[in-house]
């Protein structure tokens, strides 16, 4: 692994030079066991400990098929389906890797004793498989996390409508934790020349979800002038939608849950930040909603906004604010949910939504296009990565517990190649513009971290 490593991280390292590297015979992998999927039995998620399913495993190189690109993996980062995979929650992601690899022999590689996690990666390819004719080895690259099949013409219109659908390194193997991974070709994005690896790596899985459902029109179609209410908007997701909303002339109202993360939103450029700790909303009563609390919630909202509702929630703590969400929607307003961090079996007054002709919107990752358009918001350096920490590969599951805990800002990246922080970038120039940008977010949540 160490020629390989001088090889890739050699600035001025040629196609030839990669493509004649000898590959190892294996590779440090994040994996969980398939034997351990019980090992929190009886133990409620939120009292998990992902330190303990968490392994850094050698494993070996998987062979390359048709479509397929092998990537040396410089930097990754963590999701939340990282935590989810880690708690065995609410699934172990075993049962899609078995179920996934009876589709095909192609498939069947997958369904391994352990499962090698992470859906996001920036890199450099080392191989590709027949077939493929658009990337090389030696381009450096990053890779969104939508792995389909297109063989139903169920997607062809939207690539995340595919009957095969699966979010790779959660629903598949060979994910972006380790230092080599095996992805579709068609997963492939150019990395933004003016970033860091880890700064590559971050954005991917989390920018393009808000993407599609915040701007895109299979989403909440946002237009400028809307009023956003962003959920989190200080964490992976929330970080993202708020630059978002900020790039497309919208107004996002933040909410968070303390005075550090206030800080990071406010350096993001946002005016109007709700402290829910601060003002200790309480949604929920004896188990029932209270709707005094959405009204007092809404009350706030209205003196952010001039006395106006939102056009848009985006939506994913789930059940805790979902009845909430739905509530503060203006009249004809959109509530776009993509997950249910705090429970998913969600209560709302359906009175507030059909009277006031509201919609809820499901949304989940983005399409081929979303992704790419979402990427190339990076590239431009319109939209910025929010990486907070980054912590070796070793230590992967340190970040995992960050987040789980709910300590973290934005983005946890991990290290996997890269020896340190700092490497990767292809254009100077354009990140002395943006790099103000870009070091806010770093200098106020890696501070509060
Ligand atoms: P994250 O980095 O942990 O951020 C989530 C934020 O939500 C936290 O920072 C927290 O902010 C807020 N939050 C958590 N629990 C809350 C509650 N009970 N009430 C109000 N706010 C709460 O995670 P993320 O990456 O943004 O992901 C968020 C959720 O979306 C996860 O469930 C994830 O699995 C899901 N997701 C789905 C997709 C998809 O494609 N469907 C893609 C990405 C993520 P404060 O404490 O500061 O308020």
């Amino acid at each position: 692994m160490k020629d390989l490593l001088e090889i890739v991280l050699a600035e001025s390292r040629t196609e030839d030079d990669v493509a004649n590297a000898p590959l190892p015979q294996s590779f440090r992998a994040v994996t969980l066991h398939r034997d351990e999927v019980d090992m929190f039995a009886g133990t409620a998620p939120a009292d998990r400990d992902p330190r303990k399913s968490i392994h850094i495993d050698d494993v070996p190189v998987p062979a390359l098929g048709p479509g397929e690109a092998l990537v040396a993996v410089l930097a990754s980062s963590v999701n939340y389906n990282t935590v989810w995979s880690a708690l065995f929650e609410p699934v172990p992601t075993f049962a899609f890797l078995e179920r996934n690899g009876r589709a095909s022999e192609a498939a069947a590689r997958h369904d391994l004793p352990y499962h090698i996690i992470g859906s996001d990666l920036a890199g450099v390819v080392l191989r590709t498989g027949p077939g493929v004719t658009k990337w090389r080895p030696g381009d450096e690259v990053v890779a969104h996390c939508l792995h389909v099949e297109l063989e139903e013409a169920d997607g062809h219109n939207d690539t995340m409508l595919d009957p095969a659908q699966r979010i790779w390194g959660y629903e598949t193997n060979f994910g972006g934790l380790a230092e080599l991974s095996l992805v579709r070709s068609n997963q492939l994005m150019p990395k933004p020349r003016h970033l860091t690896w880890e700064e590559a790596a971050a954005p991917g899985l989390v920018n393009s979800t808000a993407y599609r459902q915040l701007v895109s029109r299979n989403g909440a179609d946002m237009k400028q002038g809307d009023n956003v209410l962003i959920w989190g908007a200080g964490g992976g997701l929330g970080s993202y939608a708020t630059q978002l909303a900020l790039a497309g002339g919208a107004f996002p109202i933040c909410v968070v849950s303390s005075a550090e993360k206030a800080r990071t939103c406010r350096a993001m450029g946002a005016e109007a930040v709700i402290d829910r700790s601060a003002e200790d909303y309480r949604f929920w009563s004896s188990g029932e909603p209270d709707v005094r609390e959405y009204r007092r919630f809404g009350r706030r909202i209205r003196e952010l906004t001039g006395g106006e509702d939102v056009d848009i929630v985006v939506e994913h703590p789930g059940r805790d604010t979902f009845g909430a969400s739905v509530f503060v929607a203006r009249r004809g307003g959109t509530i776009v949910t993509c997950a249910s961090t705090s429970g998913y079996v969600h209560q709302y007054d359906n009175r507030y939504l059909w009277m006031n002709l509201k919609r809820i919107i499901g949304s989940h990752f983005a399409n081929y296009r979303e992704a790419w358009e979402a990427n190339r918001l990076i590239a431009k350096g319109v939209v910025h990565p929010t990486v907070s920490r980054s912590y070796p590969l070793t230590d992967t599951s340190t970040g995992v517990q960050d987040v789980h805990n709910n300590v973290h800002q934005g983005k946890v990246a991990v290290l996997c190649l890269a020896p340190h922080e700092g490497l990767g970038v292809r254009d100077a120039e354009l990140r002395e513009r943006h790099l103000p940008a870009i070091n806010r977010f770093r200098a106020t949540a890696g501070r509060a971290s």
